[in-house]
């Protein structure tokens, strides 16, 4: 390694010691619920060995209007057994909504603040009480029913990061409905595919709304989805519309004028089919109660991100989930009675679900919800809303940190920030080198970082330090948490018991996991059961280390073999980061005629640097010195933007096929910028 690095004297790479543990801090410690490792081992273990009691000691804190009327879990994770099948408590009856708000409002939280809303402009800004929430979903209630909607009904919700989405799902789940909800960035044709799928009966949407500089015309989109449903005979009865737009004239009050301008945006209402929501709320009674639902009733489906290939319609029941969420919240952001928590996450994907919406609510705590981008309107905005709320637990997603390490440290530390005690992580495995800076720039090395690992599927954190009794490690998402039996097998299906690497699955079903691919039991049981019987599938790949740790490696679909390595494409990502003038970075498998396969890069370069033959040459030399010889890519491309999903996700499916030349891309349509793909094939490695 010594003589190489000598012919290449100017590497700028960062070195970071992966066994390097860092210290829960004290004051974290102190007054967490969970205060040392012991403590967690204790807790793990019965959660593991005798699940009945440990979280039936958890569900006995929530309402139940009857017990379960068999056993208390029952599971086939075998396909050889017969049909996969997941149940918690069974039989027993009760609702979210009023766990979430009837039972906090009984508590004295009434007014205690459940959500501050920080609109897209600085200023813009509302705030809700548990007790307001709970009226808002009461009214909202009685208007689902008033148009037609019942129990087992699928809404489909397609609206901006506004308060009117949180009552639209509670409502939903009150009267015992399912929401379905798409992230208001996709297409017309994408929504139409998710309310055909969900055969929903009504949708929910706004007006439009302003995400950074830009103004987006949402009903438009809806009414093109809808017509499509109508083309197909399958017409939405329903559409209730949210004015969220402020044209002077309809402003609500003199603060809110111009904050959000309708400029001249068209909205069409058709007579039969489309209602503003103020109208029919200020008709609506705010008394409904809840309709007792059974534990294994759906709550809600969601579409998976589509990183790996058509978006998977994921179903989660009522009880579990419940459970699942509040406790994954409590513990693994150490929520407590004064916290102000802020997720930054679309309540579109499944982390808003679990951590804006249900999770937060269930512990009764303040949280934000924030309409706005991280740039806009700069690079600072999410230090200033930390500082304006006095946010205590921050949640976050990496390729939001890597994009706000571009531009520099001045634009976090003229914030104070020292309101934040946990950082936390989620989406995409966080390269060390991201990892170091939230904890030291933004956290200033004194809050606990939480990289938790979890999918749409396992319905909250899965792998997760908890903040005051870890120890973590730059990249680790660490250990399992309560209920979780992971275990690592080889291509053939074995457990590697110790240190080492390969797919990861788990053993054993916790009360958050998935019930079913919504109207495709088949899809289900092959995407998750059938590869390994007896194990639940995650498609990600994780390594063990010396001590336990694990470390999630990415897809099991963009694993590389050179020459017989096996190697992970976050590995060489990381490395690439570590180099001072690149932002991000994506490897994927490219064939070889000798090595079997070998490495394609993708970079994006820091703000302001060139790519050239010689950085290339450079990192082609990082990776190989930081990974070993045979990990040395082939190929290095410039690449000014990656493909990602529309939750921020690199799609390396798509960057496999612009390694290879290949047009034939598949499914596009949850790409976030379709015009970047035609600028990476302009860009390829010629030789390649
Ligand atoms: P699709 O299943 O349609 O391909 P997706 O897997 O991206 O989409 P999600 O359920 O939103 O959809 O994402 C879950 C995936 O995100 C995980 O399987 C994993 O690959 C990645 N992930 C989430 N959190 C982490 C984390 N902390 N570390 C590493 N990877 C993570
Ligand atoms: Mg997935």
């Amino acid at each position: 390694m010594s003589d190489n690095k000598d012919s290449h004297p100017k590497l700028h790479i960062h070195t970071h010691d992966p066994d390097l543990k860092f210290d829960p801090p004290k004051r974290v410690a102190e007054v967490a619920h969970v205060q040392t490792f012991a403590q967690y081992e204790k807790m793990y273990e019965q959660s593991v060995k005798e699940p009945e009691i440990f979280w039936g000691e958890i569900a006995e804190q929530f309402f139940w209007a009857s017990q379960p009327t068999g056993a208390f879990v029952q599971y086939n994770f075998d396909v050889r057994k017969g049909p996969i099948s997941i149940k918690w408590m069974e039989g027993a009856k009760t609702n979210i909504c009023y766990n979430v708000l009837d039972k906090n409002i009984e508590k004295g939280l009434g007014d205690k603040i459940a959500f501050f809303w920080e609109g897209n402009y600085p200023g813009d800004d509302k705030k809700i009480t548990y007790k307001e929430l709970f009226e808002e979903v009461c009214k909202f209630s009685n208007v689902l029913k008033q148009l037609g909607v019942k129990k087992g009904d699928r809404v489909a919700m397609y609206m901006p990061m506004i308060v009117e989405l949180v009552v639209a799902m509670l409502a939903c789940a009150r009267i015992g409905a399912v929401h379905s909800i798409v992230f208001a960035g996709f297409s017309a044709e994408s929504l139409r595919d998710r309310i055909l799928d969900a055969s929903c009966d009504a949708i929910v949407t706004a007006d439009g709304v302003w995400r950074g500089p830009k103004l987006l015309n949402l009903k438009a989109i809806v009414d093109k989805a809808l017509d499509f449903c109508a083309e197909k005979g399958k017409p939405v009865k329903s559409c209730v519309v949210v004015k969220h737009l402020t044209a002077d004239g309809d402003a609500t009050s003199k603060e809110e004028k111009g904050k959000r301008p309708c400029n001249s945006l068209q909205i069409t209402m058709k007579d039969s089919r489309d209602r503003w929501w103020r109208e029919l709320m200020t008709a609506a009674s705010d008394h409904c109660d809840p309709e007792w639902v059974d534990a294994e009733d759906p709550l809600f489906m969601l579409y998976t991100s589509g990183s790996t290939g058509k978006p998977k319609g994921v179903l989660h029941t009522v009880g579990g989930y419940m459970i699942y969420a509040a406790t994954t919240s409590k513990y693994s952001f150490d929520l407590h009675a004064d916290d102000v928590y802020w997720c930054t996450a679309d309540i579109g994907w499944i982390t808003g679900h679990t951590y804006v919406c249900y999770g937060p609510l269930a512990n009764g705590v303040t949280s934000v919800i924030f309409e706005g981008t991280p740039m806009f309107p700069d690079a600072g905005r999410l230090w200033d809303v930390v500082d304006k709320y006095k946010v205590t637990k921050f949640y976050t997603a990496p390729t939001a940190i890597r994009s706000l390490m571009k531009f520099g440290d001045n634009f976090v530390t003229k914030y104070d920030r020292s309101s934040l005690k946990v950082l936390g992580t989620v989406g995409e495995p966080i390269n060390p080198e991201a990892w170091h800076w939230y904890n030291t720039v933004v956290g200033n090395g004194n809050c606990a970082v939480v990289d938790t690992f979890w999918q749409t599927e396992t319905g909250g954190h899965v792998i997760t330090p908890l903040p005051g009794a870890t120890k973590t490690k730059a990249g680790s998402a660490t250990f399992p948490f309560f209920g979780i039996v992971p275990a690592i097998l080889s291509e053939d299906g074995v457990e590697v018991k110790g240190p080492g690497q390969g797919y990861l699955v788990f053993k054993q079903a916790w009360p958050g996991l998935m019930r079913t691919v919504y109207g495709d039991h088949e899809r289900f049981e092959t995407t998750y059961f059938k590869k390994f019987p007896g194990y639940y599938c995650t498609g990600d790949g994780a390594k063990r280390d010396e001590e336990g740790y694990l470390w999630i490696t990415g897809r099991i679909d963009d694993l590389v073999n050179v020459s017989g390595h096996l190697l992970s494409t976050a590995e060489v990502e990381s490395a690439l980061i570590e180099h001072d003038s690149v932002a991000e970075a994506a490897s994927v498998s490219h064939p070889h005629s000798i090595k079997g396969e070998c490495i394609y890069c993708f970079v994006t370069l820091n703000e302001g640097e060139a790519f050239t033959e010689e950085l290339s040459k450079e990192l082609k030399q990082v990776v190989r010195e930081k990974i070993g010889p045979f990990a040395q890519p082939d190929f290095i491309q410039n690449a000014p933007a990656l493909p990602k999903t529309r939750s921020g996700k690199i799609m390396r499916r798509i960057l496999r096929k612009i390694a290879v030349n290949d047009r034939d891309v598949g499914d596009t349509s949850t790409l976030a910028d379709e015009s970047v793909i035609d600028t990476l094939f302009s860009l390829r490695c010629p030789s390649a």
